[in-house]
């Protein structure tokens, strides 16, 4: 059985008094969905703070992204071992808008992946098509050289310590959701490209879905069997909204009232 993980991606958002009220919002309900892991992905520099927040409390913390190395001349950036230093404990890798905008391409994301289990810290390889890729068949396809170009480099055997989010891009922001069942014909698909590889990493790897996951949407995309959280963006902005979805995905007797 795999351990449901909501994980709130707060992108380019907050101030640090908004912040605070967030976390502490998310703290007070957090303590309801024992059986659940809850993640927040805050900018680096709220991170400090949010170490502060929640050390010792169920919640953890990560990244949106990182470096490569442990330090050097790479002006703006930011390295696993700051981020394992800060307490983090996840970071994504891939984000369709670090592919996209900022053209992080396969073998710099595969590169990242591997720096981020060279740091301890567990990769959220994010993957996803676009609309157009999607209207054309080509999502399997899309996936597929997103995923293998990350197994290639780094090895199946990294996925034991990694999660994986599928993020259909056309649905990232936009408040169009796939469907419970397209969500679940490519998280199946997934599982099965990685139980061609390592039957046992594919038992246990848990897949997000990622793309307008919302209160409402929630219970139906969480109900597939192979979706195993959420990787939540505009909702998780919300601490009403969030902990709705974390609701969602628990079975803790709390969670079932409401
Ligand atoms: C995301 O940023 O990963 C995301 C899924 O965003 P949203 O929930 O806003 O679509």
């Amino acid at each position: 059985m795999r351990k449901s993980l909501i994980a709130g991606n707060w992108k380019m958002h907050g101030s640090l008094s908004q912040v605070k009220s967030l976390v502490d919002n998310i703290k007070q309900g957090a303590g309801a969905y024992t059986d659940i892991d809850i993640l927040v992905l805050p900018v680096f520099v709220h991170l400090a703070l949010v170490h502060d927040l929640l050390s010792h409390t169920p919640v953890m913390w990560g990244a949106q992204n990182l470096y490569l190395g442990t330090q050097g001349a790479y002006t703006g950036e930011v390295s696993g071992p700051m981020l394992k230093e800060l307490g983090c404990q996840y970071v994504l890798i891939g984000h369709s808008e670090r592919r996209t905008i900022f053209r992080e391409d396969l073998p710099l994301l595969a590169a990242k992946f591997k720096a981020a289990l060279d740091a301890g810290l567990k990769p959220i390889l994010c993957v996803g098509e676009t609309r157009a890729q999607r209207e054309n068949g080509e999502t399997e396809a899309v996936v597929r050289e997103q995923l293998e170009s990350v197994i290639a480099f780094a090895g199946i055997s990294a996925f034991a310590q990694a999660v994986i989010a599928y993020e259909p891009v056309w649905a990232i922001g936009t408040g169009l959701t796939a469907t419970p069942e397209q969500a679940q014909e490519v998280h199946a698909y997934i599982r099965d490209l990685i139980t061609q590889n390592n039957v046992d990493i594919a038992k246990t790897i848990r897949i997000l879905y990622g793309g307008s996951m919302k209160p409402d949407n929630a219970a139906s995309l969480l109900a597939k069997p192979d979706i195993d959280g959420g990787l939540i963006g505009g909702a998780s902005l919300d601490a009403g909204s969030f902990l709705a979805i974390c609701a969602a995905a628990s079975r803790e007797p709390t969670a079932a009232i409401k």
